[in-house]
Parts: structure tokens; sequence; C-alpha cells
């Protein structure tokens, strides 16, 4: 089980389930999505997360491309993304976690759009795009 929460504190969930996919994303929705020059994600499915407080202070943004970014409104942590074209399924933001995790991603993805002024130094496998199945 784990157990997440934004930095405001409104959100709450726990995952009754496992982890699975975790990866290192490099893409540039990634990156504005989170600020940041990488985002650490991992799938859980649909069923298995309880948000336990905070409904009311999710907020969703939505693409063209059927991507729905789930945030905290208040604090704007984002809290997961969903797309139409896998129901049942949310990719997680890692970030959020009050678990420790025993392993971190163990993939980086979209690394051919990664901001060019970041240089990988681990060993972990590089996929140009999404990791092949
Ligand atoms: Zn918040
Ligand atoms: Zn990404």
């Amino acid at each position: 089980m784990y157990q997440g929460s934004c930095l405001c504190g409104a959100i709450h969930y726990e995952i009754h389930g496992e982890l699975s996919a975790a990866a290192y994303c490099h893409c540039s929705r990634c990156r504005k999505a989170n600020g940041s020059v990488f985002a650490a994600n991992a799938t859980v499915k649909e069923s298995e997360f309880r948000l336990l407080q905070g409904g009311e202070a999710l907020k969703t943004y939505s693409t063209v491309a059927g991507v729905h970014r789930v945030f905290c409104g208040q604090c704007g942590a984002p809290v997961y993304s969903k797309r139409d074209s896998g129901p049942g399924f949310l990719r997680l933001r890692l970030g959020l976690l009050d678990t420790p995790l025993a392993q971190g991603p163990q993939q980086h993805i979209f690394v051919g759009s990664k901001a060019p002024w970041y240089e990988i130094h681990d060993g972990l496998p590089q996929h140009a795009e999404r990791a092949p199945v």
C-alpha cells in the first residue's frame, strides 16, 4: 500500500496495488506540466487508487489528444494523468508519494525530447520515446 499527498495537504490518497512501468519521462509535456526537467511516473490501476480527501480541490486539464492531467487546484501539484486511449489506468506522479519506494524508476523515456541542458548520469536504459512493450 502506498500513500501520497500534495504540497498543500488538501489531497491525500492511497494505492492498494502495485506500481508498474515506472519511468523518468523527459517529454516536453511532462516538463511543462511539472515545471521540472523530467517527471517520475508510474502506472496504477484506477480501481486501486483511493482518494481519501481533497476531491473538491482536484482540477483537470484536458488536451485535444485526450490526455487529462489531474492536479491540486490549491497548490498546483500534479497528481496523475489519464488517457482516453488507456481506460482504467492512471499515470501517477511519484513525487507526491509519502511512502518510500523500494526502488525508483529503472528507465528513461522520451529522451529524444529531453531538455538539452540536462545530461543523464546513470546507467539506466534510455528510450527515445515510449519504452518498447
Ligand atoms: Zn494541494
Ligand atoms: Zn512525459
